[in-house]
């Protein structure tokens, strides 16, 4: 699951957080005229958008039906740029808590479970024992955001008729319970985003890559959750190292983590790689540094 920052929407693809580029052409969400696509996920958004039927397989980045709608009404609220990143956060996992509702009622697959991906993730509710999670912060967040929430699956709802169960109508509770979820179970949510998500640097202008800056400082162009490997935990010493295919790295071969072209299927933007930079005996735990290998350090780093 990907998100783009508030302060990168104009220059990035708010779907697969590519950057805006010769090679990459980026045009307004034509319904909501809010996030910035580029062409591949206009196209699965045209996809997800022609969908009558929340069984189909959905790209876990696509610029969906709800998510358009949750940028309208984000947009004409007032919110902190910290809240509206929130909420979009939290409108893309009630689409994914609305797709297992509706999976419930059909086949669901061993492989898809999209929802319970991120509600598995730590925190839970009974780490360090003492009822410490959630924390308040992200309850009042929850609150906050509660109403807009509700009225953006409220209103997803009737514009595509298919959040429904069985055909009929739903009471408030329900629908909060299915679609919406808890002040509690959002705040929940938040936690587990704050601990697990990866923050996606800006890419380097090509002029601007140099092998000596190692630590430079980068803005943040978004954060990416993932299902495995957000569970790995950082260290000082760590003994992966972990690459993103943002910019396409993985297709440079002028990149020492390049691609054979065999592995092709395997890049996809959000594709991420974790590579040993040390003999890791069995048993042992994986631990990744905090800071991400990017551009010029895949070459730095190949030896
Ligand atoms: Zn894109
Ligand atoms: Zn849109």
């Amino acid at each position: 699951m990907t998100g783009v920052s508030e302060s990168h929407r104009a220059t990035t693809c708010a779907g697969c957080l590519r950057r805006a580029a010769r090679c990459v052409r980026t045009r307004a969400c034509e319904r909501c005229g809010e996030v910035l696509l580029c062409d591949d996920c206009h196209r699965a958004a045209e996809l997800a958008f022609g969908a009558d039927d929340a069984r189909l397989a959905m790209a876990p980045n696509a610029h969906t039906r709800v998510k358009c709608r949750g940028e309208a009404v984000g947009a004409s609220a007032a919110l902190s740029t910290g809240d509206r990143e929130r909420f979009r956060f939290l409108v893309a996992c009630a689409e994914l808590r609305a797709m297992k509702t509706m999976r419930a009622e059909t086949q669901a697959r061993e492989d898809d479970r999209g929802f319970d991906d991120v509600a598995s993730l730590c925190p839970r509710e009974d780490d360090d024992g003492g009822g410490r999670w959630p924390i308040a912060s992200h309850v009042d967040a929850a609150t906050r955001l509660h109403p807009l929430l509700f009225a953006t699956m409220h209103d997803a709802d009737i514009e595509r008729g298919v959040l429904k169960v069985n055909g009929a109508s739903l009471s408030s509770d329900d629908f909060e319970r299915m679609y919406v979820g808890t002040i509690r179970e959002n705040a929940m949510l938040l936690a587990k985003e704050s601990k697990n998500a990866f923050g996606v640097m800006a890419a380097a202008a090509a002029d601007e890559r140099d092998e000596n800056d190692f630590g430079a400082a980068r803005s943040v162009r978004g954060g990416a959750l993932y299902r495995d490997a957000s569970r790995v935990n950082h260290g000082c010493f760590p003994n992966v190292a972990r690459f993103d295919n943002f910019d396409d790295d993985f297709q440079d071969p002028s990149k020492a983590f390049s691609s054979p072209s065999s592995l092709s299927a395997l890049c996809e933007p959000s594709t991420l790689r974790l590579l040993a930079i040390d003999v890791i005996p069995a048993g042992a735990e994986v631990l990744m540094r905090c800071v991400l290998y990017t551009g010029s350090h895949t070459t730095a780093l190949a030896w």
